[in-house]
């Protein structure tokens, strides 16, 4: 497997690196929801993070916790959403595992990720929590 965020870590399409070390790359998303929209990605190829090695995954969240950080420094973020799409029907588009790091700044209201809450009073959660267990 060889996708635009293999060549990305691999360095043989530039980017705009915000940290690097031997396991994860960050770099700020072309698109820039946000000011300071930053991607992490692991070096090793995995399509999401349903498919991620545990080592990786733990590097890549490390290196998240970094990145959000930093963007609170220094544009004085005052949130950050961190999401990761996995698969085309959650909105994936790139088949690397990458996760987003958009910093908020209070007033970014177009910026509507959608949650709707249902009424749940009339599911049975505690079954759905048993049924999903079993799978764990
Ligand atoms: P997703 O839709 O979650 O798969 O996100 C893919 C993200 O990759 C989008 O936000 C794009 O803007 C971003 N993207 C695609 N190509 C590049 C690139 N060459 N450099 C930086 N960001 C990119």
């Amino acid at each position: 497997m060889d996708d635009i965020f293999c060549k990305i870590a691999r360095g043989d399409i530039p980017s705009c690196k915000v940290y690097e070390d031997e396991y994860v790359l960050a770099f700020l998303d072309l698109g820039q929801v946000t000011k300071g929209h930053t991607l992490v990605i692991p070096k090793k190829h995995s399509t999401n993070i349903l498919d991620c090695d545990e080592e990786y995954l733990g590097h890549v969240f490390k290196a998240a916790q970094k990145v959000a950080n930093a963007l609170i420094k220094t544009y004085g973020a005052t949130g950050v959403n961190i999401l990761s799409n996995a698969n085309e029907s959650a909105g994936q588009s790139v088949f690397h595992f990458h996760v987003h790091i958009i910093p908020r700044y209070g007033n970014d209201e177009y910026l509507e990720l959608g949650f709707k809450e249902h009424d749940t009073s009339n599911m049975d959660l505690k079954a759905m929590a048993e049924e999903i267990a079993k799978n764990i």
